[in-house]
């Protein structure tokens, strides 16, 4: 008689790991990376398809494409057909300001890659190095021991429910981070100013360069991505969002493209008839602690800031590189030194950010704002340089890295607000 057979869901290799990361996109994937390069054993759980798409705009800026460069990943995007963008132009009503790149060796010009590009290929070099991935499988819950450290999460997938422990538990899930919520992770910093950012694609000559456009209350940019696409993006306040696109996002959209540049808009109308848009409402921006006993957080789970500044990859790869540092290191204070040097950063990548997104400039005064924006990433870029990869060090004599728990997670203190996972979420069933 013949039999059907049945795929079982798959599970993970081992029942205990020195870190599972919820969340297998541009932090997740690269802190992976990075610890599995150091020989930490590795899992990564992600929800959603090996190789699927999310919302983005794609235009790195020179910290991320820095990252990448110095992980060794720069040439296999390229090779995948990541355009190289060596200008980038600023248009201020009729102004055009062209600035030429030139980073030198390390950076031959910007890329912008599709996530579906970029996101798979930190996926598939994180699993190189040794780290195991479980794809189109959600972490339904973190569970904790009786002194409140996270031991590890509750992984659904396909009806069946499992239990996998682990070192540390990272959070590597996004905006509605479930590791942030369960954890109580206290929010630091939350802003007001967000801004909605509609886009789709469009065929776009070789060459091109990355377009920023601003006129008074509207903002919108050209950035070239895989397959001779670019992404053509209009932006507004989440206001006028709210007002203006709820009749439709393409007439919407056309009619600020048209706004901004004429040229802009017939760049957009050369998309092929059935491409679809992507809309995003705008999200404030936040800093949430970043790290608890037996967890930590990771790129936007951590922290966010509005998507004008094209700044969200850049953040994620660095700190993951921080993040991967901490790990191996495994002390409370270098979780404490991580969470001060991210603070810093990530509160002026906020401030200058928000001054853009805020849409309270005028003409006279944005080009300003992206110098102030610009110095900021000047200086992340400089220190980034001077980092020693997490992996150097790391390794001891015997290959093995020097990886301990983190010593903050047998000592849970609790200062106000801060993680309380065990108290408030899952204290009752331990
Ligand atoms: C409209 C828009 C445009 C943007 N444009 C740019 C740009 O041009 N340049 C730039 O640098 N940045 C841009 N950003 C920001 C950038 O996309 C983010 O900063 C970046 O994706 C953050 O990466 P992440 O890995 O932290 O989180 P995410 O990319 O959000 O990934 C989190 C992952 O976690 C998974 N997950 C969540 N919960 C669970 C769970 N319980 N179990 C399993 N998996 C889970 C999700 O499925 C998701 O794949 C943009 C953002 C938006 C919204």
């Amino acid at each position: 008689m013949p039999t059907t057979a049945i795929s079982l869901p798959p599970t993970p290799k081992r029942g205990h790991y020195d870190a599972i990361i919820v969340g297998a996109r541009c932090a997740g994937a690269s802190t992976a990376l990075l610890l599995a390069r150091a020989g930490l054993k590795v899992l990564v759980i992600e929800r959603r398809p090996y190789g699927s798409d999310t919302l983005s705009t794609h235009a790195l800026m020179r910290p991320a494409v820095l990252q990448l460069s110095r992980w060794g990943l720069l040439a296999p995007l390229i090779e995948a057909g990541t355009p190289l963008i060596e200008t980038t132009t600023f248009h201020y009503g009729d102004e055009e300001i062209a600035i030429p790149l030139d980073g030198g060796p390390d950076l031959p010009g910007l890329i912008a890659p599709r996530r579906t590009v970029l996101d798979r290929t930190l996926v598939d070099v994180a699993r190189k190095a040794g780290a195991e991935f479980l794809h189109d499988m959600a972490v339904a819950d973190l569970f904790a021991d009786a002194r409140g450290r996270v031991r590890g999460v509750e992984i659904r997938g396909a009806g069946a429910a499992l239990r996998v422990t682990a070192g540390i538990v990272i959070g590597a899930d996004g905006i509605g981070s479930l590791v942030a919520k369960r954890c109580n992770a206290q929010v630091l910093r939350a802003d007001s100013v967000s801004a909605a950012h509609v886009y789709g694609y469009a065929p776009v000559e070789p060459g091109a360069g990355y377009h920023w456009y601003f006129r008074d209350g509207i903002a919108g940019s050209l950035i070239p991505t895989n397959d001779g696409l670019a992404c053509i993006v209009a932006s507004v306040p989440t206001r006028l969002f709210d007002q203006r696109f709820r009749l439709g996002h393409a007439r919407a959209r056309m009619e600020v493209l048209e706004a901004l540049s004429p040229a802009l808009a017939g760049q957009a109308d050369r998309a092929a008839k059935d491409a679809r848009l992507q809309a995003f409402r705008g999200v404030p921006g936040y800093i949430r602690q970043s790290y608890g006993p037996g967890w930590a957080l990771v790129g936007d789970a951590g922290f966010f800031r509005d998507p004008i500044t094209a700044h969200g990859i850049s953040d994620a790869l660095r700190d993951a590189e921080s993040l991967a540092r901490a790990v191996l290191d495994g002390s409370e204070g270098a979780f404490a030194t991580r969470q001060q040097e991210r603070d810093l950063v990530a509160n002026q990548i906020l401030e200058t950010t928000d001054a853009i997104a805020g849409f309270d400039w005028t003409l006279a005064d944005i080009g300003e704002r992206h110098r102030r924006f610009s110095a900021v990433m000047k200086a992340e870029v400089q220190a980034l340089v001077g980092q020693p990869m997490p992996v150097c060090g790391a390794a001891s004599a015997a290959g093995r890295p020097t990886y301990r728990a983190p010593a903050n997670q047998d000592e849970p203190r609790a200062p106000a607000g801060a993680s309380n996972l065990y108290r408030n979420r899952t204290g009752a069933r331990l």
